[in-house]
């Protein structure tokens, strides 16, 4: 199983860090431990406040924000796809586990975020993944949630969609790698999403789409998630908080 684009590596850093001098120093020390790497195409998700800084100091890695509503007015604490396209972002996580848990985000409202985001041409990567662990079988709940997900977007927005294959049991398990999903359930995860978008968009419409996975990815673990488990990237957590990890990361996706 090939796929022709270059690896996408997301760097989600969540909640963190605590001030925007130490988000412009991760950001110079990231950048500078990845820009050397030209084969794969890297994306730095700090929190809101902090993106102008970040952006910035980016010049190899892209600009992203970790959630998106679908448009300005009366909507106190969203925050709209023009309003960050004018900060340079240029990908938006939508629908990631921790704001479903946190945020009490529904299927209907990542739909929204989703459909706004793509309109008005970022690039929009939707986080699916069931919250417990599976036999053999991926649960029908990430069928569910990219259906819904999916509902009313266009065809030729595809081009611009990822899709983040990101079981919740596998997110920021602590233990290293030990705790991430296999590269066969991620593979598996994989021709499912695909068969969706097929039966949704027909032909060779999953084609246009990026199908990656999150959920305790490492140095140790990266490879065989691109190979094995045939992803086209990978959405990083906790070792994106870490120069040294990311960096090693993106070299070994840049390698392939
Ligand atoms: C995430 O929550 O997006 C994630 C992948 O986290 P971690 O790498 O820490 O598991």
């Amino acid at each position: 199983y090939t796929t022709s684009m270059k690896k996408l590596i997301i760097a989600n850093w969540k909640a963190n860090p605590e001030s925007a001098v130490k988000a412009t120093v991760l950001a110079e020390k990231i950048e500078s431990a990845t820009s050397i790497y030209k084969n794969a195409d890297i994306v730095i998700a700090p929190p809101f406040p902090f993106l102008p800084l970040v952006g910035d100091m980016l010049s190899r890695a892209r600009l992203g924000s970790q959630d998106v509503w679908n448009t300005e007015g009366p909507y106190t604490g969203m925050v709209s796809p023009r309003q960050l396209k004018s900060l340079g972002v240029a990908y938006v996580i939508i629908g990631h586990s921790e704001r479903r848990i946190h945020a009490g985000e529904t299927d209907d409202m990542i739909q929204k975020k989703l459909a706004g985001a793509l309109a008005s041409g970022l690039q929009a990567v939707l986080c699916v993944g069931e919250t417990e662990r599976q036999g053999s079988e991926l649960s029908a709940m990430v069928g569910e949630q990219v259906r819904t997900a999916l509902k009313s977007i266009k065809k030729e927005w595809l081009r611009r969609l990822t899709v983040v294959y990101e079981p919740v049991w596998a997110i920021s398990t602590m233990a290293d790698t030990a705790g991430a999903a296999t590269p066969d359930t991620a593979f598996r995860a994989r021709m499912y999403i695909e068969k969706i978008l097929t039966s949704l968009f027909g032909g060779r419409a999953s084609r246009d789409v990026r199908i990656i996975y999150g959920g305790s990815v490492t140095p140790a673990n990266i490879t065989s998630f691109l190979t094995e488990g045939a992803m086209d990237g990978v959405l990083v957590g906790k070792a994106s908080l870490d120069p040294k990890k990311i960096g090693e990361i993106v070299r070994l996706a840049a390698s392939l």
